[in-house]
C-alpha cells in the first residue's frame, strides 16, 4: 500500500532543519520546524494546514515570516504548535508588522498558536486574526494528555518535552489503522461490497464488540441485497487490520538519560525516525556544551526505540568535507537503514 505520508527534508542536511509532509489524498501538508523554507515551492507551502515547532531558535523558526506572507488571502487556517513560551513568540513576530491594509485582502486569515506546558499537562492557545490586525485573543487552556496535540481520523500527532537547555519539543505523526476487506471472502458469506463497508471500516476503527449487528446492503441492477452479520463473523473471516505509519521528528537535544528515555518512548516502533546528529563521536564535548546529540548517540537513541529506518540530519557545517563519516557513525550505532 502507498504510504499516506510524503516526508521531505526541506533543506540538505546542513541546512536549516525542517520537514514537510504532504498527506496523500487530503491536498494538505504539515510542517515539522520553520527554518529557512525558501526552497519550497509555494504551492507546497500553501497546502500547509498544521506546523508544529520544536523551539524557537532562529533555524528553527525563520521561516514563519515566509509561510505567513504566502498565506495572507488564503482562506485557510493556520495552526501552530510550540513549547513553552510560543505564543508570546508568534505574537511578536505578528506584532512586528505594519498591519493597516490587511482588511483589503478579500478573506481574512486566523492563526492559531498553542504551546505545551513544560510539564506536559497543559495546552494553551492563542488566535490572531487579519481583520483584526492579528491582535491577539487568548483560547482556552486545556488540559494535555498523553501528549496528544492534535486527533483526526486519518493520523495523530502527539508530542514529548525534551531538554535543549530551553524546552524543545519532539513530535510522532502516527497514522491510523487501515482496514483492509478481502473481496473474496466476502463473496464466500455470500456479501458483496457496498458502502455499508464505511461503516464496517468505522466500527472497527471504534473497537465495537464482536456481537454489534452490520447491515451489510448492496445494489445489483436496482435492486437491494443484504442481510444483518455480526462484527465478529466479519472480524473473523474477512477483514484485517493493518497498523498505520509511524514517523518521528527530533531535533535539538542535549544526550542524557531522560531525553533519551523520552525520545525512545515517543519512537518505539517508527517507521521513519528523524533526528538531529550535529556532531561527531570524537566532538562529544562540544554537542554536550551546546545542547545536542552526536551520530553515535542519535544512532543508539533510534536502535533503542526500534526504528525500522534512521535519517540523521542538521549536521554542523564543520563537518561539510565528511559528510559520510556522519552517517557511517550513526549507522554503526543503529545497526539498520540509514537513509
Ligand atoms: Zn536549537
Amino acid at each position: 500500500m502507498r504510504p499516506v505520508f510524503q516526508p521531505c527534508l526541506i533543506n540538505g542536511p546542513f541546512g536549516d532543519p525542517g520537514l514537510h509532509v504532504d498527506v496523500l489524498f487530503e491536498r494538505r501538508a504539515l510542517l515539522f520546524d520553520l527554518g529557512d523554507i525558501a526552497a519550497l515551492p509555494p504551492r507546497k507551502i500553501l497546502r500547509t494546514s498544521h506546523v508544529f515547532v520544536t523551539h524557537t531558535h532562529m533555524d528553527h523558526f525563520v521561516g514563519f515570516d515566509r509561510l505567513l506572507r504566502l498565506c495572507l488571502g488564503r482562506e485557510r487556517p493556520l495552526c501552530l504548535y510550540g513549547p513553552a513560551g510560543f505564543i508570546e513568540r508568534v505574537h511578536h513576530k505578528l506584532a512586528a508588522f505594519t498591519w493597516n491594509l490587511v482588511e483589503n485582502y478579500a478573506v481574512d486569515l486566523t492563526v492559531t498558536a498553542c504551546e505545551v506546558s513544560a510539564d506536559m499537562t497543559r495546552l494553551q492557545s492563542a488566535t490572531f486574526n487579519s481583520r483584526e490586525r492579528f491582535a491577539r485573543r487568548d483560547g482556552r487552556d486545556a488540559q494535555l494528555h498523553a501528549g496528544l496535540l492534535l486527533e483526526e481520523p486519518a493520523f495523530q500527532v502527539r508530542c514529548v518535552v525534551l531538554d535543549h537547555q530551553v524546552p524543545c519539543l519532539g513530535f510522532a505523526l502516527q497514522e491510523g489503522a487501515h482496514v483492509n476487506v478481502w473481496r473474496n471472502r466476502l463473496e464466500e458469506l455470500a456479501l458483496a461490497p457496498g458502502p455499508w463497508l464505511k461503516g464496517l471500516k468505522r466500527a472497527v476503527l471504534d473497537g465495537a464488540p464482536d456481537d454489534t449487528p452490520i447491515e451489510a446492503r448492496w445494489q445489483e441492477g436496482g435492486v437491494v441485497f443484504g442481510r444483518t452479520v455480526s462484527l465478529g463473523l466479519l472480524r473473523e473471516r474477512a477483514i484485517q487490520c493493518v497498523a498505520g505509519e509511524k514517523l518521528v521528528y527530533v531535533s535539538d537535544v542535549a544526550f542524557h538519560a531522560e531525553n533519551a528515555r523520552r525520545i525512545v518512548e515517543l519512537a518505539t516502533g517508527a517507521d521513519l525516525l528523524f533526528i538531529e546528529a550535529m556532531f561527531l563521536e570524537e566532538d562529544a564535548a562540544a554537542a554536550q556544551r551546546k545542547f545536542h546529540l552526536t551520530a553515535q548517540q542519535a544512532g543508539s537513541i533510534a536502535r533503542a526505540a526500534g526504528a525500522r529506518a534512521l535519517i540523521p540530519f542538521h549536521f554542523s557545517p564543520r563537518y561539510a568535507h565528511c559528510e559520510p563519516r556522519l552517517r557511517a557513525e550513526a549507522q554503526a550505532a543503529f545497526g539498520g537503514v540509514v537513509t
